[in-house]
């Protein structure tokens, strides 16, 4: 009898174990690194981070041989997306859509959307290998809170279900539209997202919380990006530790009366000063076409839907 067990090593990459009739005999197939990443294909510094990370830029990889390597290594990808009050009528439906057409496209995807509202749940005719989870969640009353207790709700369904059903997992702000091809390269063991207001910007200058008292400070000088909290992921595992992290964080603070200024970004920025991601993404892949930076035309996959905070964060 043959049996067949994979696991999964740092970075992202399969272990194939294969046990045939009692003798054990290992082989090892692993996507490296120097495989698809091509730091030097782009004319720009600090494509690799200090801690030897790829900082993924379109055109820094080859999205053909990681196409190859994963058609013979079967994945699936998971991507969360809370949608509350008004955010539901406003975003929702283009966020679902747009990622059906371009989040990893060709590969076995489910969408878990949280919502404070079934009936709410838009009808969109998904592409094949795409399939959307639904649940219904309960309704914070302040915004800061509906977007930091994401991190509570996140964590418990990594445990209840989510870790048994993918083998990487997205966690993305709504209020976003994939435009491009957002694939294979982004995949990792954890990842972490240059926000695209602060990736130019030195440490000492970043937006972290400065308060001692916060769970999320990071002193002055020290810190290496500013990551962007509409965008974090990685495998199951990590994003669970993220994500309970991020959590504790959140409550020591409420016990002691204070609140990161960034809510539960500044407590993301903490625990990736803490803990390195394993991949960082370009801010093409979060990209905000009104901000203070200019890219290169059509090299962004997502980019930040028009925000109308008065509006959208009314209660009714
Ligand atoms: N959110 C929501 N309803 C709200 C506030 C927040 O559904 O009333 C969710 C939604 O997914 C949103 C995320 O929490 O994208 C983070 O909030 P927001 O996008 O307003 O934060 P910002 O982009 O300003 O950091
Ligand atoms: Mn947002």
């Amino acid at each position: 009898m043959t049996s067949s067990l994979k696991t999964k090593s740092v970075g992202g990459q399969w272990t194939i174990c294969k046990s045939l009739a009692g003798s054990v005999n290992t082989q090892t197939e692993e996507l490296k690194l120097s495989d698809w990443f091509f730091p030097n294909a782009v004319n720009r510094s600090n494509v690799t981070t200090s801690w030897a990370a790829p900082v993924v830029w379109h055109g820094t990889y080859d999205e053909v041989a990681l196409e190859n390597y994963y058609a013979s290594h079967k994945i699936t990808v998971g991507l969360t997306v809370f949608a509350v009050g008004r955010y539901v009528d406003h975003y929702l439906h283009t966020f679902i859509d747009s990622a059906d057409k371009y989040f990893m496209v060709g590969q076995k995807v489910i969408i878990y959307v949280l919502i404070d509202d079934f009936s709410k749940v838009p009808w969109i005719d998904l592409a094949p290998l795409r399939m959307l989870k639904i649940f219904e969640i309960k309704r914070e009353k302040r915004w800061q809170d509906i977007s930091m207790m994401r991190m509570k709700t996140i964590s418990e369904h990594v445990v209840d279900h989510i870790q048994y059903e993918v083998d990487f997992l997205f966690c993305m702000d709504v209020d976003q539209i994939f435009v491009k091809k957002y694939g294979l390269e982004t995949l990792g063991e954890s990842v972490g997202q240059l926000h695209a207001h602060w990736y130019k910007t030195s440490p000492a200058e970043l937006p972290y919380e400065r308060s001692q008292l916060s769970e999320a400070y990071i002193p002055i000088g020290k810190g290496d990006f500013y990551y962007h909290a509409a965008v974090f992921g990685g495998t199951p595992v990590q994003v669970l530790n993220i994500a309970r992290e991020c959590f504790r964080g959140i409550m020591n603070d409420k016990k002691n009366n204070i609140e990161a200024v960034w809510h539960d970004e500044s407590h993301l920025n903490k625990y990736f000063f803490l803990h390195k991601p394993t991949k960082i993404l370009s801010p093409e892949y979060c990209w905000d076409q009104s901000g203070p930076n200019s890219i290169t035309n059509g090299t962004f996959k997502l980019y930040w839907a028009f925000k109308n905070y008065d509006f959208l964060r009314q209660s009714v």
